[in-house]
């Protein structure tokens, strides 16, 4: 499809190019045969002014004038000009022509890419969609088989049915949350305080934190950015949510915050259960989850979070990076 509509393009390009080339000649060649023609009338009129002299005095006869130039040597320019023109429309054309497929295949790459990169998210989305779809499928049709199913049975499939129901439900809030901040629309930023962001992410991760017995310390220095404060706080519960899976009960969780120069330093730590050098490359990817995470709970969500993440910070135009050293440090800068 693509290899057409370069094509395409190509074709577009050299036809706008042969147009304009094609007009340039029509003018040089016109005014250069105007510049001929002028000569050729100028000689006629000199040869015919002759002629009439020679009738007016026979003796002595008058000088022949010498042409300026030989009538043949013109008929002959002229040729010559169309000749060149056509050798050098014929070579525009074929630079045109590589160079217009060139930059059709550089036009159509960012095209092919979001396309591709679409194609991938929906075959990844369906994916992870298929999984909890068929476990949910397979228990029901199994139970309704089941003529013996007890009331107990059925609580406990309905209660195994819910827990799928929830995780279908992160995922599908997920994965809108992944489009709302893929979609390039005008973000529309404000003046926020980074304090009121950090207070509304601990009040949304502090059940889960209190499931746990994880104390979360902050201390963020009263800052203000420019931002998206729904988003901010979106970025700050993803990494605090992450900082309290991963870590065994009864940790701490450090959350910091520091203006530095034309930055303001968000650092979220944790002594959970680290990441590996093999997955650190790969975390911020979409669907990702480092197998480490999947066999040590349950609770480990689709590997969305950390992929909006970093959508988030690179809409405010800042960065976000991991260390793992006895457990982990992620650490965003924004800009001021
Ligand atoms: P998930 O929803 O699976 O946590 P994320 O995108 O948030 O997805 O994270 C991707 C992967 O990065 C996780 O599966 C986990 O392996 C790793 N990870 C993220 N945060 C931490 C952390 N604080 N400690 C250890 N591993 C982490």
């Amino acid at each position: 499809m693509f290899h057409s509509a370069r094509l395409q393009l190509t074709a577009w390009y050299l036809l706008i190019i042969m147009i304009i080339s094609g007009l340039f000649s029509v003018v040089i060649y016109t005014s250069f045969n105007a510049e001929l023609t002028r000569i050729e009338h100028f000689q006629q009129d000199r040869q015919r002014r002759w002629e009439r002299r020679l009738e007016d005095m026979p003796i002595p006869v008058p000088r022949r004038p010498e042409p300026i130039i030989d009538p043949r040597e013109i008929e002959g320019a002229r040729e010559r000009l169309i000749l060149t023109l056509l050798f050098i429309n014929a070579g525009i054309l074929l630079v045109s022509g590589g160079a217009g497929y060139f930059l059709a295949g550089r036009t159509l790459r960012p095209i092919q890419e979001t396309l591709q990169e679409q194609r991938r998210f929906i075959s990844d989305a369906s994916h992870e969609l298929r999984t909890p779809l068929t476990s949910l499928r397979t228990e029901l049709e199994v139970s309704l088989r089941d003529t013996k199913l007890s009331l107990a049975d059925a609580k406990k499939l309905l209660e195994s049915n819910l827990e799928e129901v929830i995780h279908l439900q992160s995922l599908s809030d997920g994965l809108l949350s992944l489009a709302r901040h893929q979609s390039t629309l005008q973000k529309s930023f404000t003046e926020i305080s980074l304090v009121s962001c950090v207070e509304e992410a601990l009040k949304k991760v502090s059940p889960l934190a209190q499931q746990k017995h994880i104390a979360i310390m902050q201390k963020v220095e009263p800052t203000e950015i420019l931002g998206d404060k729904q988003a901010l706080v979106e970025l700050l519960i993803i990494l605090l949510d992450n900082a309290i899976k991963y870590s065994p009960p009864k940790a701490t969780v450090i959350m910091r915050g520091k203006k530095m120069a034309k930055w303001v330093v968000i650092e979220v730590r944790d002594s959970g259960i680290g990441i590996d050098k093999e997955d650190m490359p790969h975390i911020f990817d979409r669907f990702y989850r480092a197998d480490k995470a999947r066999t040590h709970s349950d609770s480990s969500g689709y590997g969305l979070g950390l992929s909006i993440a970093k959508k988030i910070v690179e809409d405010h135009g800042g960065t976000i990076t991991a260390q793992s050293k006895k457990g982990s440090t992620f650490t965003v800068r924004l800009p001021l």
